[in-house]
């Protein structure tokens, strides 16, 4: 088994970084090389602009190099409580703006050239427990009478043809996609090279300072100063942007890859070939690959550490969960375990703004794969004040209370979940 994201392993390494040291004069430079940073510079570089990337590690190297590859369209949450939380209008204006990041997507995939796999291949919600099947037939109601026609609900025996797993229903969402995330990242990247961007990798900024309207900002290879900076770091945001820290919660999410399914065991665990993701609040999310693994995740333990031992610690729990679901697969060979961590906000909705002389786009909470490429592009175009489309403008930000970029409270959270679990 190979501790490594699959997406990393069987994506082409992207050629194009800056060499030499980091330096120069931009009108904008992006802090963190994912779907955000690299979505924006693209936007950025079209649009004329001179922009700089600054990644610490490696293009995708973060969750847009980690994920499970499902880009759902819709809320990835409840729309009733949605409209509860941030009342009607925006709640709607969110549901859209994912729906159109898939959209954002496939147009980009096909203008660039990006040879990844996209398909609108549809999600479906699994009930888990009788009684989730009724609160998924409420949503749906609610969410097909009023913003995405685009959907249906599957009885138990509809779900057969679907899912070889006895789930009591569903809702599908027919919109949804999936694709090769690694491919995508590095075609995402050398688009935003090709139209001017540069980007350098291994250069994580340890410092930044503003003077009058412009900023300063310092990496182990050099510095640069722009006249805007976004932050689009994630859950792996440093220190140096405390702000963010105390908003946004790195939780680890941990995936396996099975090795190639025959297809005789396609035909018996995914015969619909959709992204599915289950009901409970400690779930499991899957999907196959294009060389048709199982790529099964989930949080698995509740940790802010991804490394080998703790990715290996829940490969260890997501294979008994999956042995659970599809016991057909209870000996399958295991080929990959990996793991990384996702950008929780408390209420779990992204944000995105300007704070303090900084842009920054952030806190998907798990849902980010579709909605980041799309955000990093509205915020390029709040920076170069073309048009305002920020469905997050405004919204309310407070820090999460007690917390200062270590979530120390996460096996509260883990126990909190496990008892709702039990109960619910
Ligand atoms: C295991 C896992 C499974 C997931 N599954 C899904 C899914 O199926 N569907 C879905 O919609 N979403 C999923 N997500 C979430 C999704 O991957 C993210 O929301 C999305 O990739 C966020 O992209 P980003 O560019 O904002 O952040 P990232 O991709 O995390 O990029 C941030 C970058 O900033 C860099 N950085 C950090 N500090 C510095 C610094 N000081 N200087 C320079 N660079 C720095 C990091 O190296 C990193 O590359 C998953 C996430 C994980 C971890």
């Amino acid at each position: 088994m190979k501790f490594l994201s699959y997406w990393h392993d069987t994506a082409p390494a992207f050629a194009g970084a800056a060499q030499g040291p980091v330096e120069g004069r931009f009108d904008v430079a992006v802090i963190g090389g994912g779907f955000t940073g690299l979505g924006a510079a693209l936007q950025l570089a079209k649009a004329g602009a001179k922009v700089v990337v600054l990644e610490a590690e490696k293009v995708g190297w973060g969750a847009s190099g980690r994920n499970g590859g499902h880009l759902n369209n819709g809320l990835a949450h409840s729309y009733l409580a949605a409209k509860v939380e941030l009342g009607r209008e925006r709640a709607i204006a969110l549901y859209k703006a994912l729906d159109d990041s898939i959209d954002t997507l496939e147009a980009l995939i096909a203008e660039e050239g990006i040879d990844c796999n996209f398909r609108r291949a549809g999600k479906l919600k699994l009930a888990s427990k009788p009684q989730h099947f009724d609160a998924i037939a409420r949503n749906f109601e609610a969410v097909h009478a009023e913003v995405d026609p685009d959907t249906a609900l599957l009885s138990a025996y509809d779900l057969k043809q679907e899912v070889g797993a006895p789930f009591f229903g569903a809702m599908l969402s027919k919109k949804s996609a999936v694709m090769h995330m690694g491919r995508y990242v590095v075609g995402l990247a050398e688009a935003a090279q090709r139209h001017g961007a540069m980007i350098f990798e291994q250069a994580a900024v340890t410092e930044h300072r503003q003077a009058g309207r412009r900023h300063h900002l310092k990496t182990p290879r050099g510095g640069v100063t722009a006249d805007a900076v976004l932050v689009a770091t994630g859950a792996y945001t440093p220190s140096i942007f405390g702000y963010f820290r105390r908003r946004i919660i790195a939780v680890g999410s941990f995936i396996i890859a099975t090795r190639p399914l025959a297809e005789a065991e396609i035909a018996a665990t995914m015969p619909g070939n959709r992204t599915c993701v289950t009901s409970m609040n400690i779930g499991n999310y899957f999907r196959l690959s294009p060389d048709n693994r199982l790529i099964f995740g989930g949080r698995a333990r509740f940790s802010a550490t991804s490394d080998q031992r703790s990715d290996a610690k829940s490969g260890a729990i997501l294979q008994a969960s999956l042995a659970e679901i599809f016991p057909q697969l209870a000996n399958v060979e295991i080929d990959y375990c990996w793991g990384g961590l996702v950008d929780m906000t408390k209420d779990r909705f992204p944000r995105a703004g300007y704070h303090d002389g900084v842009w920054y786009a952030m806190g998907y909470s798990g849902h980010g794969a579709q909605l980041s490429t799309h955000l990093g592009m509205i915020m390029a175009d709040a920076i170069l004040d073309r048009s305002d489309r920020n469905p997050l403008k405004g919204l309310e930000w407070p820090a999460v209370p007690g917390h200062f970029g270590k979530p120390w409270f996460l096996p509260f959270v883990g126990m909190y979940y496990k008892m709702l679990d039990r109960i619910q």
